[in-house]
């Protein structure tokens, strides 16, 4: 039954479900909607089990599309690694959320931002110097931002995504591995690379109320975690349920509806002002 639902996890097509006809696109239109500025980061809070505090928050690509509203990345951002293209929202992506990160930081409040790469884009040994550079000339230490990086079939070139990642932890940039537990076998090369975060798939918080076997493998993925000194986070929280079994086990911070949806930074600020009250 393990073995089965191990399978299930694995499954090639899992991080791309199928966008709904109201969002197709045109590789044109969203190029069109890049050149127009109308992408920006929505931030979605982490919080500490241990403090209840929030410490950072996931920026999240939205498309603020003109007619049809709020465009989720699943109607764009298979478009842009296919085609090659994703550089360019990652970019405004990374600065638009250090823009951000450094208004926090001048207001006191000492959030990490996490952003999230593209495995493509790790092919490009150029990457990590252009990182660097876009959040050093926004004077933020890297050590305030997370990189996060799915384990994908997509990261073709091993060789050049170690440089790449070695680079980045070495000019002090905080590694994550996303959608733990999804995986390719990629990412058993990666093992040497510094990784200091490890967030917990959103598949596997979902029913593990109710599941014993889920909940073993969550809980040993925590155990792990620990022991190789990485943290780990739970995407996904959405119950009270959850946030306590998690609590219970170990887990160091949390994300999910729970706490709150991605908001734009407006609402983001917002949020954090009333939730400090709290
Ligand atoms: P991800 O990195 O795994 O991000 C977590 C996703 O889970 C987000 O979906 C978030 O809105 C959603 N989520 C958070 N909490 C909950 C919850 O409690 N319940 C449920 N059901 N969902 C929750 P979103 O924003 O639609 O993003 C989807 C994916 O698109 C991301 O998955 C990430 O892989 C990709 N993505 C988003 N922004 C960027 C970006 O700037 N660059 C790149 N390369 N990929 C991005
Ligand atoms: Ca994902
Ligand atoms: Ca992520
Ligand atoms: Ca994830």
């Amino acid at each position: 039954q393990l073995k089965q639902m191990l399978t299930k996890f694995m499954r090639a097509d899992y991080n791309w479900p199928q966008a709904s006809s109201a969002e197709r696109f045109t590789l044109e239109e969203v190029l069109q909607g890049i050149r127009a500025n109308q992408f920006e980061p929505f931030f979605q809070p982490k919080v500490e089990f241990k403090t209840g505090q929030i410490v950072g928050a996931e920026a999240l690509a939205r498309w603020i599309h003109p007619e049809q509203g709020v465009i989720s990345p699943y109607g764009f951002i298979p478009l842009l690694e296919q085609s090659g293209e994703i550089d360019k929202l990652t970019f405004l992506i990374l600065e638009k959320s250090v823009a951000a990160c450094r208004s926090f930081h001048d207001r006191g409040c000492i959030f990490s931002i996490s952003i999230n790469l593209s495995p493509n884009s790790l092919d490009d040994t150029t990457l990590a110097d252009k990182i660097t550079q876009v959040v050093r000339n926004a004077g933020i230490d890297p050590r305030y931002i997370i990189l996060e990086i799915t384990e994908s079939a997509a990261m073709t070139d091993v060789a050049h995504a170690l440089e790449n990642l070695v680079r980045l932890g070495m000019n002090g940039f905080i590694l994550s591995i996303d959608d733990y537990g999804t995986g390719y076998s990629s990412m058993q090369q990666l093992t040497r690379i510094a990784f200091s975060e490890l967030k917990i798939d959103q598949s596997f918080v979902k029913d593990f109320a109710d599941n014993e076997a889920l909940r073993i493998m969550v809980k040993s993925s925590i155990d792990m975690a620990h022991e190789l000194q990485i943290k780990i986070v739970a995407e996904g929280v959405e119950t009270q349920q959850e946030w306590d079994l998690l609590k219970n086990m170990g887990c160091d911070m949390a994300q999910g509806y729970l706490i709150a949806k991605p908001m734009n930074l407006i609402s983001f600020v917002e949020f954090c002002m009333g939730y400090r009250l709290r």
